[in-house]
């Protein structure tokens, strides 16, 4: 589709047909099956300003932590005899783990490639047994390439709008250039590469949504999120709308139809608006799930953006998506 198909596409009244076109696609590419991952949230110190984000380093109702290496391990570990075959690991920008401090990240990374799996390796040995994916925001060159080293194969990190003035109206410490240098430098050094976007951020039109897409194919992504934008208390975007659901899934969709080979989560902002849109998804493109398995007692201080906080029981949560998931006809993964 060019970027005018796509704007007309998203202001369609009926988008139904394309709906079941970026279906169709994900069955024909992705088959059945539905990646569940875990994230574990460790860290929600940040020096990033980022507006809409309620951890962002301004805000001083935040009660900031840090996950000790040893309860991260016994979560992962958790989460691995749970099923989870990926740990996502994710942070605010925290200078503890940055810079010369990358050492730090390095050793959490070599710890859970270290723990013991029961899952079969792939019979020629070419799938990593366990995926680690970071999610801890800007990083150097050097400081990427050592946690790929350390064992880290897939990076998410995403671009959040393709608009530069919006990025920078945003990101009062970022440039939309720096973002995706960075994002190249993960694609150049080999991890499975992550970007995504938030839609109904206040000042977006449906043309830099449909930049949004584009710029995936681009990047030459291998994995996509995109959620709505959600008002968060505490920031200055607090009391502006949110992102709409509908218009989200559409963006999903047009992403499957663009880049038929995407990994696309339902990202859990959907859910928070909407649980049932969570579900729909799945018939919209989408084909991966994430899951916190962050302990409860941390939920509470790593609110991005409002929402229900959950008690954490791992096993549980993952007998209940993988039910849920097989009550659509898909196949947990
Ligand atoms: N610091 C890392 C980074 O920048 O990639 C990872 C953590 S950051 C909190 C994860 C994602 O949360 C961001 O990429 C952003 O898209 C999303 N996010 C933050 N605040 C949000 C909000 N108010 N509504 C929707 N999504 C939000």
């Amino acid at each position: 589709m060019t970027k005018q198909e796509m704007i007309d596409a998203l202001m369609l009244e009926d988008f139904s047909p394309i709906y079941h076109e970026a279906d169709r696609i994900r069955k024909e590419v992705k088959g059945d099956d539905v990646f569940v991952r875990s994230i574990i949230e460790f860290s929600n110190y940040c020096t990033r300003q980022c507006k809409y984000c309620g951890i962002n380093c301004f805000n001083q109702n935040v009660a900031r932590y840090r996950m000790p290496l040893e309860e991260i391990l016994d979560t992962a570990a958790q989460a691995i005899a749970a099923g989870y075959r990926t740990i996502v690991l994710q942070s605010g920008e925290d200078p503890y783990f940055n810079g010369d401090n990358a050492k730090r990240l390095g050793d959490i990374v070599r710890a859970i490639r270290a723990l013991p799996t029961a899952f079969e390796s792939e019979a020629d040995g070419s799938q990593p047994i366990l995926d680690i994916t970071m999610s801890t925001g800007e990083l150097p060159y050097e400081a990427l390439s050592y946690l790929k080293d350390c064992g880290a194969t897939r990076y998410l990190l995403r671009h959040e709008t393709s608009d530069p003035k919006l990025y920078e109206f945003l990101h009062p410490c970022g440039t939309l250039a720096d973002r995706i240098q960075c994002l190249r430098n993960i694609k150049t050094l080999g991890y499975a590469t992550g970007s995504g976007f938030m839609v109904g951020l206040p000042g977006q039109t449906l043309a830099s949504i449909a930049d949004d897409v584009i710029l995936l194919g681009t990047l030459e992504c291998d994995m996509a999120g995109i959620g709505p934008f959600i008002s968060s208390p505490d920031t200055p975007l607090e009391g502006y709308p949110n992102g709409e659901t509908e218009l989200t899934k559409r963006a999903v969709a047009l992403c499957r139809i663009h880049r038929p080979e995407l990994n696309l989560p339902v990202t859990t902002a959907l859910g928070v608006l909407n649980p049932e849109e969570r579900k729909d998804a799945f018939s919209c493109g989408a084909n991966v799930i994430m899951k916190k398995v962050t302990p409860t007692k941390y939920k509470e201080a790593y609110q991005i953006y409002p929402s229900t906080i959950e008690e954490t029981r791992i096993i549980e949560d993952r007998q209940t998506l993988d039910n849920m998931i097989r009550s659509l006809g898909r196949k947990p993964v």
